[in-house]
């Protein structure tokens, strides 16, 4: 078996680079090896559905330029494809005086960033969208929306398939072998040869990229994201969505309100050191996924500088009251009997050896490999662009 290109993971992203690729040369003979049985069974299935504006993002950052990109692409995909979304918008409320300077930088970055018709809006404009929001102050992003992510995936998958591209599922990739002619990518069934190859592995990006470069620095540190849903009969509390001003050392936390596509309206999620990379819920433990976070000297950093963040969010996952509280600072009227449980995902998040938490995306190239190391929101969003950027590369 002689492939052009082999691809690991079924993820947006995997799927996205392997489509774009084929849509470029589709002489190519790609392959994409998927240890699960159907695609998006991780991050990309286990998410807010949120289309993101790019609004947060360091202006010229790879998720900037990515996800400004891929946000026109996703949206034209879905149109042409008929994959279900809707531009909703999104306000990013102040709940207080202090957090009026950071909503103002979060406003500047997106100006930067090229977002058209963002709005500034006072309490009463604000809550003519939201009528149960509280805060002082809000930005009205009209360009964020929500979108069904494993519709875009099987989509995805369907026109890949169609121009002639191979998926392999239930193929665990265990080792990868490099010659000089070739990349042997060896699974617990079968062995393939390949003249390139791409890892885009989510969760175990750090095990797949340590397959052929020993020297790897960064690994992955799976932080659960656990949602509650709101009942049927409150969700008139909430129309769009609502995000809170998100702490700049931490953007991927703050609880907020989200439509679904499907319908329903989650809150959360909040962001839970998981002891286990694929732990959908609080009691799942995998000894020796656990042991390589707890023993890197990164995390050993980050407990010292944000331990207490930590805890705080451990604490919002095992009591059901102070997961509410943190709701009531947006929606002052909801209460603990009007949430029930809902689903759950798994970020991963890279992190250095320092301590440092790898903000932008990381695509590292050695040859004719090429390992994404980190892809976290909004790679969602941007998994056309990204695709795109990595089918260049090759
Ligand atoms: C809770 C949460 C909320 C989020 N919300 C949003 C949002 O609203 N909008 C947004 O844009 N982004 C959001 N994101 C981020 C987004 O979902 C991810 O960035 C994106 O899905 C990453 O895609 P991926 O393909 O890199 O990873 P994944 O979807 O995790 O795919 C990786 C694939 O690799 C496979 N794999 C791993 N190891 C192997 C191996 N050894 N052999 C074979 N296959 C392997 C896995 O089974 C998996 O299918 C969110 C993420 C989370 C967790």
């Amino acid at each position: 078996m002689k492939y052009d290109v082999i691809i690991i993971g079924a993820g947006l992203v995997g799927l996205a680079t392997a489509y774009q690729c084929l849509k470029k040369n589709q002489n190519l003979r790609i392959l994409i090896l998927e240890k699960e049985s159907i695609v998006a069974k991780h991050q990309s299935g286990h998410n807010s559905g949120v289309i993101h504006s790019g609004i947060y993002y360091k202006p010229k950052s790879l998720k900037a330029k990515n996800c400004l990109e891929g946000y026109d692409s996703i949206i034209n995909f879905a149109k042409e494809h008929d994959v279900k979304y809707d531009l909703c918008g999104k306000i990013i409320v102040a709940t207080s005086s202090e957090e009026i300077p950071l909503l103002e930088n979060i406003y500047n970055r997106g100006r930067e960033n090229g977002l058209q018709n963002l709005r500034y809006l006072s309490r009463d404009e604000f809550r003519e969208i939201e009528p149960h929001c509280e805060g002082v102050k809000a930005i009205k992003v009209p360009q964020t929306g929500i979108i069904d992510y494993p519709g875009i995936a099987n989509k995805i998958k369907d026109l890949f398939v169609a121009l002639g591209g191979e998926i392999e599922f239930s193929q665990l990739v265990n080792n990868i072998v490099e010659n000089i002619d070739r990349i042997t990518v060896i699974t617990d069934k079968k062995e393939f040869i390949t003249k390139k190859l791409v890892s885009c592995a989510g969760l175990y990006s750090d095990k797949i990229t340590k397959m052929t470069n020993d020297k790897n620095d960064v690994i992955i540190i799976p932080f659960r994201g656990e949602y509650y849903k709101l009942k049927e009969d409150k969700e008139y509390l909430v129309n769009h969505l609502i995000y809170p001003v998100p702490d700049p050392n931490f953007p991927f936390l703050g609880v907020h309100f989200t439509r679904m596509i499907g319908g329903g309206i989650e809150a959360g999620p909040n962001a839970v050191l998981a002891f286990k990379k694929e732990g959908y819920n609080f009691s799942d433990f995998n000894f020796s996924e656990t042991m390589h976070t707890l023993t890197w000297p990164g995390f050993r950093k980050i407990v010292a500088k944000y331990g207490k963040t930590g805890l705080g969010e451990m604490h919002r996952s095992l009591s059901k009251s102070a997961f509410t509280n943190a709701l009531q600072k947006l929606l002052p009227e909801i209460q603990e009997q009007d949430l029930v449980p809902g689903g759950s995902g798994v970020r991963a998040q890279a992190c250095d050896r320092n301590g440092g938490l790898l903000d932008d995306f990381d695509i590292v190239r050695n040859g004719n490999i090429i390992h994404v190391r980190n892809a976290p929101s909004p790679a969602a969003t941007s998994c056309l662009a990204v695709g795109n950027t990595i089918s260049e590369l090759i």
